[in-house]
């Protein structure tokens, strides 16, 4: 369906997780449907703008749905991971979370020159974690100038942080 509340019916809400006041879109209820997430992932790819030479996916659950992006639209993909999980050299980026903060790595060899790389999480909130990973990629003389979600939680700002930053953000569907 055009607003993609099909899909946004197999999202989950946990509440209090991880900490109290929290709801936590879940969306390993949507994974288990089989013709949701192959339809998840045939409306991400239908959004896709322009020609990619990689997907840059972020740990963990971005994993998921970038492998199944880059597969569909014939490119290559770069693990955007935690600290200290990546076993050659590598490039990293701190960045602020609502307590203490936290750092995201690439392989330092991940990037050829001017690749033209499309970003992919499960979810955006405040942006905090894929401005960082656009931080990361530009550092590494990527092209960065889409991003891509299941879910957007635009109260949080992110999207809007990201446009900011020249990033396009486009998601399937959003929770207040
Ligand atoms: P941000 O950095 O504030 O935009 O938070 C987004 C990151 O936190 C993504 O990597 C998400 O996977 C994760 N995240 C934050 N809130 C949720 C949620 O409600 N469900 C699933 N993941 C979340």
């Amino acid at each position: 369906s055009g607003d993609n509340s099909d899909l946004k019916a197999l999202i989950r809400t946990i509440p209090d997780f991880p900490t109290q006041g929290i709801q936590f879109r879940d969306i390993t209820t949507l994974l288990l449907d089989a013709e949701g997430f192959a339809l998840t992932i045939e409306r991400m790819t239908a959004m896709v703008d322009g020609p990619i030479d990689a997907v840059a996916a972020i740990e963990a659950r971005g994993f998921v749905f970038g492998a199944a992006i880059a597969r569909e639209i014939g490119a290559g993909i770069v693990l955007v991971r935690k600290r200290g999980k990546l076993p050659g050299g590598t490039v990293s980026v701190d960045y602020a979370l609502e307590y203490g903060s936290d750092s995201l790595e690439m392989h330092d060899d991940a990037i050829p020159q001017g690749a033209r790389v499309l970003v992919v999480d499960d979810l955006i909130a405040t942006g905090g974690t894929v401005l960082a990973a656009v931080k990361l990629l530009r550092g590494a003389g990527a092209e960065v100038g889409q991003s891509l979600f299941v879910i957007d939680l635009p109260d949080l700002g992110g999207s809007a942080k990201l446009r900011e930053a020249g990033v396009s953000s486009d998601s399937l569907f959003e929770f207040e």
